[in-house]
Formats: structure tokens, C-alpha cells, sequence
């Protein structure tokens, strides 16, 4: 799963290596996937990208926006596969592929499930309500991204649900999954299943700190050891709390695993308050 941090990541070298290029065709659904969503069909898509130069790439929340000269992009988000290489090394198992004029493709593959939209910014917003609220928040990472702005958008003084509840689902602060989640609440010793109402005001501020903390680790570390770049390459951020380790890297208790408001936690009873 693309989450915040890898989608800057990726977004950083389409800037590198695809900006300027022309894009030369456009695959959508070859290898067909249920899970896979398109804004538009094939024709449209070929009409407002053929012959468009790459302007540029940026991120909002987990959507990967590619940008293209006549004000379309490419929006791309959730469980995607990027691969980007010769066109004579390309496959034939992608949901979306771009040829450029440096005889290069980028392709993009769907695990689960996937968005893989073009559009004007105004058409995406009408198309996709995950898009509209990605592209209408502030970063974690940004300036702007304060203490109130994080209690605001996370509910934190009216919610009713637990920290997995406030931080993770809703759209609250998109692209924050639930594998940054459980890294985040781990490094604030926090439970998923704390509730925010029971957060003291230190916690409260602990949580926003280690929010902005584990995304701009992960992301300064190109990524979660789980997670691939644009060339395949695996992150160097060392996933904590991973389906394969069963004890606390802290203090060597069992980990609790279990599945929890769509998604499975993963936590330390002993070093996490609940
Ligand atoms: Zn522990």
C-alpha cells in the first residue's frame, strides 16, 4: 500500500526521471483488474495525454498527481506497483502504462485495489470523493500543519471512536494508512484502540509530534522496507510493527495482533497505554 511517505517518494523521481518527457501512448486495464478505477475510457484518456508533455509530479495526501502540459494529470493512489524501465523490459500485467518519447514506459500495477484517474483537477474532484478531500488538506509535513489544524482534522476533542478511528479512517489526514498508523502510535506509546476522548493533554501532543515524526522518518528513509520506488527498490525505514515480528522491539513482550476497524493492529500491550 502506497501510504503518505512513499507517495512523496515516488512523486520525487517521477520529478527526476519522467518531467519533461512526451508522453507517446497510454494503456488502461490491460491486464483487466475488478479493483482497478479509471475516471474515464481508453479513447479519453489517449485524448488528453498523447502527445502531452510530463510537466512535473506532486503528492497530496496518497495520491501520486502527474502532471501533463494541457492542465490534465494523472492521479494514482492506494495499492499500486510502480515500474519504470526500457520499453523493451516492460510486461504485459499493468493496469496503466505510459509511453514516452525516451523510448521508457512507466507502468502501474494494482494489488488490491487501485485509483488510477486522469482528469482536469475540477473533473477529479467531481469523480473521486478521496481525491477532492486529498487535494483540499495540509500536509503533515507542511508548516501549516499545526497542533489545532491536527486536533481539527483528527476530532480529537468530540470523537467518540479510538486513535485507529481518529487518525486512520474517515479520510481525516489521507494517506496516513494503517501501517503508518501503527509505527506512529507505537513510537507515542499510545494503543490503537486508546479512545481519543481519554488522550490527556500531553498525549494529545505526543500523538501530533510522533505524526510528524514517523512520516517524515519513513519518507527521509525512501520508504518502509516493504514498500518499492519507482526502479523496485525496497525502503530503508525498518518496519516496527510488521505482520513477522512477534515481540516488542522495546521491551520483548508479545506483540497483539489483531484485526480492527478494517485492517489488522499490531501493538504492544506493555509499552502502549490503552
Ligand atoms: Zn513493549
Amino acid at each position: 500500500m502506497i501510504e503518505i511517505s512513499e507517495a512523496k517518494i515516488i512523486v520525487e523521481e517521477i520529478n527526476m526521471h519522467l518531467k519533461g518527457l512526451t508522453i507517446l501512448g497510454v494503456d488502461i486495464n490491460h491486464y483487466p483488474h475488478k479493483f482497478a478505477w479509471f475516471s474515464f475510457d481508453q479513447k479519453t484518456y489517449e485524448a488528453k495525454l498523447i502527445h502531452q508533455k510530463i510537466t512535473g509530479a506532486s503528492q497530496s495526501g496518497n495520491f501520486i498527481r502527474i502532471h501533463i502540459e494541457n492542465g490534465n494529470e494523472i492521479a494514482l493512489s492506494e495499492d499500486l506497483v510502480f515500474s519504470y524501465v526500457k520499453e523493451e523490459h516492460g510486461s504485459d500485467k499493468h493496469q496503466i502504462k505510459l509511453y514516452t518519447d525516451h523510448g521508457t514506459v512507466l507502468e502501474v500495477k494494482t494489488k488490491l485495489y487501485a485509483f488510477m484517474l486522469c482528469g482536469t483537477k475540477d473533473e477529479l474532484k467531481e469523480k473521486s470523493i478521496y481525491y477532492k478531500r486529498a487535494v483540499s488538506v495540509i500536509d503533515p509535513l507542511s508548516n501549516d500543519f499545526s497542533f489545532e489544524y491536527f486536533k481539527e482534522a483528527t476530532e480529537m476533542d468530540f470523537s467518540k471512536g479510538s486513535l485507529k478511528d481518529g487518525l486512520a479512517t474517515k479520510q481525516h489526514i489521507p494517506g496516513l494508512g494503517n501501517g503508518t498508523l501503527l509505527e506512529i502510535l507505537f513510537d507515542a506509546k499510545l494503543s490503537p484502540k486508546k479512545k481519543m476522548s481519554s488522550l490527556t493533554p500531553d498525549e494529545q501532543l505526543r500523538l501530533y509530534q510522533s505524526t510528524q515524526k514517523i512520516i517524515s522518518k519513513i519518507k527521509e528513509a525512501q520508504g518502509r522496507n516493504q514498500s518499492f520506488d519507482l526502479f523496485g527498490q525496497p525502503g530503508r525505514y525498518e518496519v516496527l510493527m510488521s505482520s513477522k515480528r512477534d515481540h516488542c522491539p522495546s521491551c520483548h513482550k508479545p506483540l497483539i495482533k489483531e484485526n480492527y476497524l478494517g485492517g489488522k493492529i499490531i501493538y504492544c500491550p506493555n509499552c502502549q497505554k490503552g
